[in-house]
Protein backbone atom coordinates (compact mmCIF):
# COMPACT_ATOMS: atom_id res chain seq x y z
CA UNK A 1 0.00 0.00 0.00
CA UNK A 2 1.29 3.24 -0.87
CA UNK A 3 2.50 5.70 1.80
CA UNK A 4 0.40 9.07 2.88
CA UNK A 5 1.70 12.14 3.92
CA UNK A 6 -1.18 12.12 6.43
CA UNK A 7 -2.10 8.92 8.40
CA UNK A 8 -4.56 8.99 9.56
CA UNK A 9 -6.21 11.34 7.46
CA UNK A 10 -8.63 14.22 8.66
CA UNK A 11 -12.18 14.13 6.91
CA UNK A 12 -14.51 16.02 7.18
CA UNK A 13 -17.20 14.67 10.04
CA UNK A 14 -14.20 15.05 12.79
CA UNK A 15 -14.82 18.77 12.26
CA UNK A 16 -18.15 17.92 13.48
CA UNK A 17 -18.01 20.05 16.52
CA UNK A 18 -17.49 23.04 14.65
CA UNK A 19 -20.52 22.95 12.32
CA UNK A 20 -22.84 21.70 14.97
CA UNK A 21 -21.52 24.30 17.73
CA UNK A 22 -21.44 27.02 14.92
CA UNK A 23 -23.97 29.61 16.28
CA UNK A 24 -24.36 31.44 13.03
CA UNK A 25 -23.23 34.96 15.05
CA UNK A 26 -21.91 36.09 11.73
CA UNK A 27 -18.77 37.66 12.99
CA UNK A 28 -16.72 35.90 10.40
CA UNK A 29 -18.31 38.41 7.65
CA UNK A 30 -16.09 40.88 8.65
CA UNK A 31 -12.71 42.07 9.78
CA UNK A 32 -11.41 42.87 13.06
CA UNK A 33 -13.33 46.06 12.78
CA UNK A 34 -10.92 47.84 15.74
CA UNK A 35 -8.07 47.28 13.34
CA UNK A 36 -9.91 49.07 10.34
CA UNK A 37 -10.69 52.33 10.87
CA UNK A 38 -13.10 52.98 7.77
CA UNK A 39 -16.22 50.99 7.33
CA UNK A 40 -16.29 51.04 3.82
CA UNK A 41 -13.48 48.29 4.05
CA UNK A 42 -15.51 46.09 7.08
CA UNK A 43 -16.56 43.29 4.68
CA UNK A 44 -13.85 40.66 4.28
CA UNK A 45 -15.53 37.07 2.66
CA UNK A 46 -15.30 37.63 -1.04
CA UNK A 47 -18.08 35.22 -1.54
CA UNK A 48 -20.75 36.62 0.62
CA UNK A 49 -20.07 39.70 -0.37
CA UNK A 50 -20.44 38.83 -3.96
CA UNK A 51 -23.01 36.52 -4.18
CA UNK A 52 -24.91 37.98 -0.69
CA UNK A 53 -27.13 35.12 0.16
CA UNK A 54 -26.14 33.44 3.44
CA UNK A 55 -25.14 30.40 1.93
CA UNK A 56 -21.66 31.89 0.66
CA UNK A 57 -20.43 33.24 4.09
CA UNK A 58 -19.19 30.75 6.36
CA UNK A 59 -22.06 30.55 8.53
CA UNK A 60 -24.07 29.34 5.68
CA UNK A 61 -21.52 26.87 4.37
CA UNK A 62 -21.19 25.48 8.35
CA UNK A 63 -25.04 25.16 8.14
CA UNK A 64 -24.47 23.20 4.93
CA UNK A 65 -21.55 20.54 6.84
CA UNK A 66 -23.83 20.00 8.98
CA UNK A 67 -26.72 19.44 6.65
CA UNK A 68 -24.72 16.98 4.53
CA UNK A 69 -23.82 15.40 8.26
CA UNK A 70 -27.05 14.71 9.11
CA UNK A 71 -28.27 13.53 4.92
CA UNK A 72 -30.52 16.85 5.48
CA UNK A 73 -29.35 17.88 2.00
CA UNK A 74 -28.07 16.03 -0.52
CA UNK A 75 -24.77 17.62 -3.26
CA UNK A 76 -26.20 19.74 -5.98
CA UNK A 77 -24.89 22.26 -8.34
CA UNK A 78 -26.07 25.46 -6.42
CA UNK A 79 -24.33 23.59 -3.11
CA UNK A 80 -20.90 22.86 -5.54
CA UNK A 81 -21.46 27.12 -6.66
CA UNK A 82 -21.23 27.81 -3.05
CA UNK A 83 -18.69 25.26 -2.39
CA UNK A 84 -15.98 26.29 -5.14
CA UNK A 85 -16.47 30.34 -4.98
CA UNK A 86 -14.90 29.91 -1.67
CA UNK A 87 -11.30 31.58 -2.03
CA UNK A 88 -10.08 29.24 1.14
CA UNK A 89 -8.86 32.52 2.27
CA UNK A 90 -8.72 31.86 6.17
CA UNK A 91 -10.50 34.96 7.12
CA UNK A 92 -13.00 33.83 8.19
CA UNK A 93 -11.34 31.68 10.59
CA UNK A 94 -9.18 34.05 11.42
CA UNK A 95 -12.33 35.93 12.91
CA UNK A 96 -14.03 32.82 14.65
CA UNK A 97 -11.18 31.34 16.35
CA UNK A 98 -10.50 34.39 18.43
CA UNK A 99 -14.47 33.98 20.27
CA UNK A 100 -15.43 30.35 19.39
CA UNK A 101 -11.89 28.49 18.06
CA UNK A 102 -13.88 26.88 15.18
CA UNK A 103 -11.83 26.33 11.91
CA UNK A 104 -14.57 26.68 9.39
CA UNK A 105 -11.66 27.36 6.45
CA UNK A 106 -10.12 23.64 7.43
CA UNK A 107 -13.76 22.96 7.22
CA UNK A 108 -14.39 24.33 3.77
CA UNK A 109 -11.16 22.51 2.86
CA UNK A 110 -12.75 18.93 4.07
CA UNK A 111 -15.83 19.48 2.33
CA UNK A 112 -13.87 19.91 -0.87
CA UNK A 113 -12.35 16.81 -0.38
CA UNK A 114 -15.56 14.93 0.63
CA UNK A 115 -17.00 16.34 -2.83
CA UNK A 116 -13.81 14.69 -5.00
CA UNK A 117 -14.27 11.56 -3.08
CA UNK A 118 -17.79 11.20 -3.97
CA UNK A 119 -17.20 12.65 -7.07
CA UNK A 120 -19.68 16.00 -7.42
CA UNK A 121 -16.19 18.44 -7.21
CA UNK A 122 -14.28 19.99 -8.19
CA UNK A 123 -16.06 22.08 -11.02
CA UNK A 124 -16.24 21.09 -14.79
CA UNK A 125 -13.95 24.44 -15.62
CA UNK A 126 -11.06 22.87 -13.19
CA UNK A 127 -10.64 19.59 -15.31
CA UNK A 128 -7.96 20.98 -17.48
CA UNK A 129 -5.27 21.58 -14.65
CA UNK A 130 -5.74 18.31 -13.86
CA UNK A 131 -5.15 17.11 -17.20
CA UNK A 132 -2.05 18.88 -17.64
CA UNK A 133 -0.58 17.75 -14.43
CA UNK A 134 -0.99 14.20 -16.09
CA UNK A 135 0.36 15.50 -19.09
CA UNK A 136 3.02 18.53 -18.08
CA UNK A 137 3.36 17.76 -14.03
CA UNK A 138 2.21 21.46 -14.19
CA UNK A 139 -1.31 22.76 -13.91
CA UNK A 140 -0.89 25.26 -16.62
CA UNK A 141 -0.69 24.12 -20.05
CA UNK A 142 3.30 24.43 -20.28
CA UNK A 143 5.64 21.62 -22.12
CA UNK A 144 7.30 19.88 -18.85
CA UNK A 145 10.82 20.80 -20.72
CA UNK A 146 9.98 24.89 -20.07
CA UNK A 147 10.09 24.37 -16.72
CA UNK A 148 13.67 26.04 -16.06
CA UNK A 149 13.38 28.24 -19.07
CA UNK A 150 12.97 31.51 -16.28
CA UNK A 151 16.47 30.64 -15.32
CA UNK A 152 18.80 31.07 -18.42
CA UNK A 153 21.82 32.80 -17.83
CA UNK A 154 21.24 33.51 -13.92
CA UNK A 155 24.58 30.71 -13.47
CA UNK A 156 22.01 28.56 -11.17
CA UNK A 157 23.55 24.97 -10.47
CA UNK A 158 21.40 22.65 -11.41
CA UNK A 159 20.40 19.29 -9.53
CA UNK A 160 20.97 16.59 -9.45
CA UNK A 161 24.16 16.75 -11.96
CA UNK A 162 25.42 19.58 -9.20
CA UNK A 163 25.12 20.04 -5.41
CA UNK A 164 24.39 23.08 -3.72
CA UNK A 165 23.44 24.03 0.14
CA UNK A 166 20.34 25.97 -0.81
CA UNK A 167 16.67 24.12 -3.39
CA UNK A 168 15.10 27.01 -4.99
CA UNK A 169 11.93 25.84 -5.88
CA UNK A 170 10.56 27.80 -8.72
CA UNK A 171 6.59 26.76 -8.34
CA UNK A 172 3.75 25.95 -11.08
CA UNK A 173 3.21 29.96 -11.65
CA UNK A 174 6.75 31.30 -11.54
CA UNK A 175 8.27 29.16 -13.83
CA UNK A 176 4.77 28.40 -16.46
CA UNK A 177 4.00 32.21 -16.67
CA UNK A 178 6.58 34.27 -18.56
CA UNK A 179 5.10 37.34 -16.82
CA UNK A 180 6.48 36.82 -13.96
CA UNK A 181 9.54 35.78 -15.09
CA UNK A 182 10.99 39.11 -14.50
CA UNK A 183 10.56 38.54 -10.13
CA UNK A 184 11.04 34.84 -10.11
CA UNK A 185 14.93 35.42 -11.20
CA UNK A 186 14.96 38.61 -9.11
CA UNK A 187 14.33 36.25 -5.71
CA UNK A 188 17.18 33.82 -7.44
CA UNK A 189 19.54 37.10 -8.14
CA UNK A 190 18.95 38.27 -4.67
CA UNK A 191 20.05 35.20 -3.07
CA UNK A 192 23.07 34.58 -5.28
CA UNK A 193 24.02 38.13 -4.47
CA UNK A 194 23.82 37.17 -0.49
CA UNK A 195 26.32 34.48 -1.73
CA UNK A 196 24.31 31.83 -1.40
CA UNK A 197 24.96 28.40 -2.47
CA UNK A 198 21.68 27.95 -4.54
CA UNK A 199 20.55 24.91 -6.93
CA UNK A 200 17.08 24.22 -8.78
CA UNK A 201 15.51 21.66 -10.77
CA UNK A 202 14.67 23.72 -13.88
CA UNK A 203 13.01 21.47 -15.96
CA UNK A 204 13.26 18.63 -13.71
CA UNK A 205 11.13 20.56 -11.23
CA UNK A 206 7.17 18.92 -10.40
CA UNK A 207 4.15 20.74 -9.41
CA UNK A 208 3.98 20.71 -5.88
CA UNK A 209 0.39 19.78 -5.55
CA UNK A 210 -0.80 22.83 -3.98
CA UNK A 211 -3.84 23.50 -6.73
CA UNK A 212 -4.74 20.04 -6.28
CA UNK A 213 -5.09 20.21 -2.88
CA UNK A 214 -7.08 23.43 -2.48
CA UNK A 215 -9.89 21.49 -5.33
CA UNK A 216 -10.20 18.89 -3.16
CA UNK A 217 -8.11 16.23 -4.73
CA UNK A 218 -5.79 15.00 -2.03
CA UNK A 219 -4.66 11.73 -3.76
CA UNK A 220 -3.60 13.11 -6.39
CA UNK A 221 -1.63 15.94 -4.50
CA UNK A 222 -0.41 13.31 -2.47
CA UNK A 223 1.02 11.63 -5.59
CA UNK A 224 3.25 14.84 -6.19
CA UNK A 225 3.84 15.33 -2.59
CA UNK A 226 5.51 12.02 -2.41
CA UNK A 227 7.53 12.31 -5.60
CA UNK A 228 8.70 15.46 -4.61
CA UNK A 229 9.50 14.66 -0.94
CA UNK A 230 11.86 11.54 -2.07
CA UNK A 231 13.57 13.72 -4.50
CA UNK A 232 13.90 16.51 -1.82
CA UNK A 233 15.28 13.67 0.36
CA UNK A 234 18.04 12.73 -2.06
CA UNK A 235 19.23 15.92 -2.85
CA UNK A 236 21.22 16.74 0.29
CA UNK A 237 20.21 20.00 0.61
CA UNK A 238 19.92 21.79 3.71
CA UNK A 239 16.72 24.37 3.03
CA UNK A 240 14.38 24.81 0.56
CA UNK A 241 13.83 28.13 -0.45
CA UNK A 242 10.61 29.24 -2.52
CA UNK A 243 8.92 32.37 -3.62
CA UNK A 244 5.68 30.47 -4.23
CA UNK A 245 3.36 31.03 -1.41
CA UNK A 246 1.01 28.25 -2.18
CA UNK A 247 4.22 26.10 -2.87
CA UNK A 248 5.63 27.37 0.68
CA UNK A 249 2.08 26.61 2.52
CA UNK A 250 2.09 22.77 1.32
CA UNK A 251 6.00 22.49 1.91
CA UNK A 252 5.32 23.68 5.61
CA UNK A 253 1.82 22.27 6.19
CA UNK A 254 1.90 18.83 4.59
CA UNK A 255 5.79 17.90 3.22
CA UNK A 256 7.21 18.56 6.49
CA UNK A 257 5.83 15.19 8.44
CA UNK A 258 7.82 13.17 5.87
CA UNK A 259 10.67 15.17 4.74
CA UNK A 260 13.76 15.14 6.33
CA UNK A 261 13.65 16.68 9.34
CA UNK A 262 17.27 18.05 8.65
CA UNK A 263 15.77 20.22 5.73
CA UNK A 264 14.56 23.88 6.20
CA UNK A 265 11.99 25.03 4.57
CA UNK A 266 11.31 28.84 4.16
CA UNK A 267 9.68 30.94 2.06
CA UNK A 268 11.84 33.79 0.31
CA UNK A 269 10.33 36.66 2.20
CA UNK A 270 11.85 35.17 5.08
CA UNK A 271 15.08 34.74 3.54
CA UNK A 272 15.20 37.95 2.60
CA UNK A 273 14.22 39.61 6.01
CA UNK A 274 16.89 37.35 7.69
CA UNK A 275 20.14 37.96 4.60
CA UNK A 276 19.47 41.81 5.60
CA UNK A 277 19.72 41.24 9.51
CA UNK A 278 22.87 39.40 8.95
CA UNK A 279 24.04 42.01 6.08
CA UNK A 280 24.32 39.36 4.19
CA UNK A 281 22.62 42.09 1.34
CA UNK A 282 22.96 45.86 1.76
CA UNK A 283 19.76 47.68 0.20
CA UNK A 284 21.81 51.31 -0.18
CA UNK A 285 20.41 52.19 -3.72
CA UNK A 286 17.30 54.80 -3.55
CA UNK A 287 13.82 53.08 -4.65
CA UNK A 288 11.40 56.08 -4.69
CA UNK A 289 7.94 54.41 -4.53
CA UNK A 290 5.22 55.01 -2.21
CA UNK A 291 3.87 51.05 -1.82
CA UNK A 292 0.97 49.23 -0.08
CA UNK A 293 1.95 45.57 0.70
CA UNK A 294 -0.51 42.64 0.26
CA UNK A 295 -0.55 39.70 2.68
CA UNK A 296 -0.94 36.47 0.79
CA UNK A 297 -3.35 34.45 2.48
CA UNK A 298 -1.21 31.42 2.22
CA UNK A 299 1.54 33.49 3.92
CA UNK A 300 0.21 35.84 6.69
CA UNK A 301 -3.17 34.03 8.13
CA UNK A 302 -1.92 30.45 7.40
CA UNK A 303 1.98 31.10 9.13
CA UNK A 304 2.00 34.45 10.58
CA UNK A 305 4.61 35.71 7.85
CA UNK A 306 3.51 39.29 8.37
CA UNK A 307 6.70 41.05 9.41
CA UNK A 308 9.94 39.70 7.12
CA UNK A 309 8.06 40.89 3.87
CA UNK A 310 7.31 44.67 5.78
CA UNK A 311 10.90 44.33 7.08
CA UNK A 312 12.37 44.07 3.93
CA UNK A 313 10.76 46.92 2.12
CA UNK A 314 11.30 48.93 5.03
CA UNK A 315 15.18 48.52 4.52
CA UNK A 316 14.70 49.65 0.76
CA UNK A 317 16.17 53.28 1.09
CA UNK A 318 13.31 55.61 -0.62
CA UNK A 319 10.91 53.30 -0.72
CA UNK A 320 7.41 54.24 1.35
CA UNK A 321 5.60 51.41 3.08
CA UNK A 322 1.71 52.26 3.46
CA UNK A 323 -0.75 49.91 4.65
CA UNK A 324 -3.91 48.89 3.44
CA UNK A 325 -6.92 49.59 5.66
CA UNK A 326 -7.55 45.62 5.58
CA UNK A 327 -3.77 44.83 6.46
CA UNK A 328 -2.31 41.67 8.09
CA UNK A 329 -4.49 39.31 9.32
CA UNK A 330 -7.06 41.75 8.18
CA UNK A 331 -6.19 41.45 4.94
CA UNK A 332 -8.76 40.75 1.86
CA UNK A 333 -7.65 37.85 -0.80
CA UNK A 334 -6.27 38.91 -3.91
CA UNK A 335 -9.42 36.96 -6.04
CA UNK A 336 -6.63 34.39 -6.72
CA UNK A 337 -7.61 32.00 -3.92
CA UNK A 338 -9.05 28.53 -3.62
CA UNK A 339 -8.75 28.06 -7.30
CA UNK A 340 -11.34 30.13 -8.19
CA UNK A 341 -9.76 32.37 -10.90
CA UNK A 342 -9.85 29.15 -13.22
CA UNK A 343 -14.00 27.97 -12.46
CA UNK A 344 -15.45 31.97 -12.30
CA UNK A 345 -12.43 33.99 -13.72
CA UNK A 346 -15.13 37.55 -13.65
CA UNK A 347 -15.96 36.72 -9.90
CA UNK A 348 -11.90 36.60 -9.37
CA UNK A 349 -11.12 39.84 -11.18
CA UNK A 350 -14.07 41.74 -9.33
CA UNK A 351 -12.16 40.50 -5.85
CA UNK A 352 -8.74 41.71 -7.84
CA UNK A 353 -10.53 45.35 -8.63
CA UNK A 354 -11.63 45.32 -5.15
CA UNK A 355 -8.59 45.01 -3.72
CA UNK A 356 -6.90 47.66 -6.01
CA UNK A 357 -9.55 50.14 -4.88
CA UNK A 358 -7.85 49.85 -1.53
CA UNK A 359 -4.78 50.57 -3.01
CA UNK A 360 -5.96 53.70 -4.85
CA UNK A 361 -7.23 54.36 -1.60
CA UNK A 362 -4.26 54.60 0.10
CA UNK A 363 -2.81 56.77 -2.25
CA UNK A 364 -0.11 53.85 -3.05
CA UNK A 365 1.80 53.91 -6.63
CA UNK A 366 2.09 50.76 -6.34
CA UNK A 367 1.00 46.74 -4.69
CA UNK A 368 3.76 44.68 -3.77
CA UNK A 369 3.26 41.08 -2.69
CA UNK A 370 4.84 38.19 -2.31
CA UNK A 371 2.44 35.43 -4.07
CA UNK A 372 2.94 34.39 -7.72
CA UNK A 373 -1.27 34.26 -7.96
CA UNK A 374 -1.65 37.72 -5.89
CA UNK A 375 0.76 39.44 -8.88
CA UNK A 376 -1.16 37.66 -11.69
CA UNK A 377 -4.51 38.84 -9.85
CA UNK A 378 -3.46 42.44 -9.67
CA UNK A 379 -2.21 42.72 -12.93
CA UNK A 380 -5.61 41.52 -14.41
CA UNK A 381 -6.95 44.22 -12.17
CA UNK A 382 -4.99 46.82 -13.22
CA UNK A 383 -5.31 45.91 -16.72
CA UNK A 384 -9.49 45.50 -16.73
CA UNK A 385 -9.90 49.17 -14.43
CA UNK A 386 -7.01 50.48 -16.68
CA UNK A 387 -5.02 52.05 -13.08
CA UNK A 388 -1.90 53.19 -13.34
CA UNK A 389 -0.72 51.78 -9.84
CA UNK A 390 2.26 49.25 -10.82
CA UNK A 391 2.39 45.87 -9.59
CA UNK A 392 5.85 43.92 -8.27
CA UNK A 393 7.55 41.07 -6.27
CA UNK A 394 8.80 41.42 -2.71
CA UNK A 395 12.75 40.55 -5.13
CA UNK A 396 11.80 43.29 -7.27
CA UNK A 397 12.39 46.86 -5.34
CA UNK A 398 14.86 44.62 -2.77
CA UNK A 399 16.80 44.02 -5.62
CA UNK A 400 16.89 47.34 -7.08
CA UNK A 401 17.78 48.34 -3.70
CA UNK A 402 21.06 45.98 -4.75
CA UNK A 403 21.85 48.13 -7.25
CA UNK A 404 20.77 44.96 -9.92
CA UNK A 405 18.59 44.21 -12.24
CA UNK A 406 16.99 41.42 -13.73
S1 LIG B 1 -18.19 30.22 11.65
FE1 LIG B 1 -17.75 31.03 13.72
S2 LIG B 1 -17.86 33.30 13.55
FE2 LIG B 1 -18.87 32.38 11.73
S3 LIG B 1 -21.05 32.26 12.27
FE3 LIG B 1 -20.13 30.27 12.83
S4 LIG B 1 -19.53 30.51 14.99
FE4 LIG B 1 -19.92 32.58 14.21
S1 LIG C 1 -12.57 31.21 3.40
FE1 LIG C 1 -12.76 33.34 2.69
S2 LIG C 1 -14.20 33.27 0.92
FE2 LIG C 1 -14.41 31.31 2.07
S3 LIG C 1 -16.12 31.69 3.49
FE3 LIG C 1 -14.22 32.14 4.61
S4 LIG C 1 -13.93 34.39 4.32
FE4 LIG C 1 -15.44 33.69 2.78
Amino acid sequence: MKKRITAPREVLHELQQDYFICTKCKICQAVHVQFCADSRFWRNCPSGTRFRWDAYYASGKMEIARGLHIHEIEPSDSLRHVLYTCMLCSSCQEQCYEVKQLHPTRVFELMREKAVREGWGPMPEHEPLRESMEKNDNPFGVEAAKRGDWAEGLGLKRFPEEKAEVLFFAGDAYSTDPDLFPAVRAAAQVLLEAGLDVGILGAAEKSDGALMLLLGDRDFFETYAFENIETFNSLGVKTIVTPDAHAAWVFKEEYTRELDPSIRVRHVSEVFDRLIRKDKIKPVKEVPLRAVYHDPCKLGRRFDIYDPPRNVLRAVPGLELLEFPRAAFNSLCCGGGGGVPYAFPDYALWTAKERLYEAEWVGAEAVVTSCPYCLQMFRKAVEAAGSSVKVYDLAEPLLASLGKEV
